[in-house]
């Protein structure tokens, strides 16, 4: 469907396309079930220069922005699943994006040359055991230690860490409970900062145990423990206990892109079943001719060219530099609900065969699930939109 993208982001959707197309669901369905990094893909998009797409041109890169790297994340998710979101977790969202607009020179000299050539990973180290949903509540801590600081805590769930050289690892440099800004609240006090990995592994002070999970296994997500990790202060990204306002530029980009991964995963949850419900002859006709089967297929489609509205629009005012949090958090809901409605109903139309390993649905039907809970709880951006949209209390 051509909803009017600009050139540049559907000439990103067919370049995608064609890489994309060169790995078919039995790949990812293979790395899946080996724990494997999927290496072929990362090369062939690395060559391609798709890492570097949201690079500025003077560091190598594409010099294009949010909208399209959704669109290649969300082109990539249409083709394998879930899967595909590897993409930005790796390098071009959580890297690419927080350097780009909040980095120093220096940093982006240092950095963003080798990401745009696939060279240099990243992983985004927020959640704690006590803190997710209520992020405001961290506890992992930086104090300064001549001209360094010293990062001690504990992160849980960390996509990434195996293969990362860069941590974007969120702290307080001022306790919660000690911060507070000129009108009161908590979120003073944050900043964030860029931990070499391999280094501080190599020094003893960084190390982490993967979490057995249920899906998603392309990827290892780990509890990370940090035991005074040494961060130069060239290392601060944004300024000191000033770093709430580039988390959020962290955020909203993660949930503009989660929200593209549950669009493509959509697409692919609806190809696959609708190629099936055509086929599948039961009482002398194709399954997809019984209205039971055809109208949730029809309107998930109906909501998956919604939320990729909706997912574009989001993008498009964070390029702007324009408030874009509402249109985020919306699009996070629908794109979570739409790939996990149209997994579970892909489930549905395969019958028996859902079950089975010859077909990706239940690759898919597991990793979907997933997304309406993360990167942030389908109630949490309820509460936003009741609270911030209908101006109702607050639970919290
Ligand atoms: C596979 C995977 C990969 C991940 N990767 C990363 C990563 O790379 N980096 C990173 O930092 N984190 C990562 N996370 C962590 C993820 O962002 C958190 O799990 C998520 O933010 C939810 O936090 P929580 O698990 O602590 O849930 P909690 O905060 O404990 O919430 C539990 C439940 O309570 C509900 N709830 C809480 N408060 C309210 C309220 N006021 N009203 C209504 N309901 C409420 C929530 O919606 C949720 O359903 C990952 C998690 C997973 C599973």
């Amino acid at each position: 469907m051509d909803l009017d993208l600009p050139e540049s982001a559907l000439a990103v959707r067919e370049g995608v396309a064609a890489v994309a197309a060169k790995y078919d669901h039995a790949y990812w369905s293979r790395c899946e079930e080996e724990h494997r990094f999927p290496q072929e893909v990362f090369d062939d998009l690395g060559a391609g220069g798709w890492f570097g797409l949201c690079v500025p041109e003077e560091y190598g890169g594409g010099g294009q922005g949010l909208l399209e790297l959704a669109v290649a994340n969300e082109t990539l998710c249409a083709s394998g699943g879930v899967a595909g979101t590897f993409f930005y977790v790796t390098t071009p969202g959580f890297g690419a994006m927080t350097l780009t607009r909040h980095g120093t020179e220096e940093q982006k000299q240092r950095i963003l040359p080798g990401l745009a050539e696939g060279r240099v990973q990243f992983c985004f180290a927020l959640t704690e055991p006590d803190a997710g949903s209520n992020a405001i509540e961290i506890t992992t801590a930086a104090r300064p230690d001549g001209d360094d600081f010293l990062v001690r805590g504990q992160k849980i769930w960390i996509s990434n860490v195996e293969n990362a050289d860069w941590m974007v690892v969120v702290t307080r440099t001022t306790p919660a409970a000690e911060a507070k800004d000129e009108l009161g609240s908590r979120t003073a006090g944050f900043t964030l900062f860029l931990v070499d990995v391999r280094e501080a592994v190599a020094a003893g002070t960084l190390s982490y145990t993967p979490i057995p999970k249920m899906g998603s296994n392309i990827l290892h997500s780990s509890q990370v423990f940090l035991d005074d990790v040494r961060v130069p202060s060239g290392n601060v990204i944004g300024e000191v206990d000033q770093g709430f306002s580039v988390l959020w530029d962290v955020l909203n980009p993660e949930r503009i892109l989660a929200a593209s991964g549950g669009i493509g995963t959509a697409d692919a949850a609806l190809r696959i079943a609708t190629d099936y419900a055509k086929e599948r002859v039961v009482f002398g006709r194709p399954i997809g001719a019984n209205q039971g089967l055809q109208f949730p297929l029809a309107q998930l489609k109906a909501k998956t060219e919604l939320g990729r509205l909706m997912t574009y629009r989001a993008a498009w005012l964070f390029d702007q530099g324009r408030p874009c949090g509402n249109e985020a958090n919306i699009a996070k809901l629908t794109g979570a609900q739409v790939g996990w409605e149209a997994a579970n109903q892909a489930f549905q139309t395969l019958g028996g065969m859902a079950y089975s390993k010859e077909y990706p649905v239940e690759r898919i039907f597991r990793d979907a699930r997933i997304a309406k809970n993360i990167p942030v709880a389908e109630e949490l951006i309820l509460a936003h939109i009741g609270t911030q949209m209908l101006g109702l209390p607050r639970s919290y």
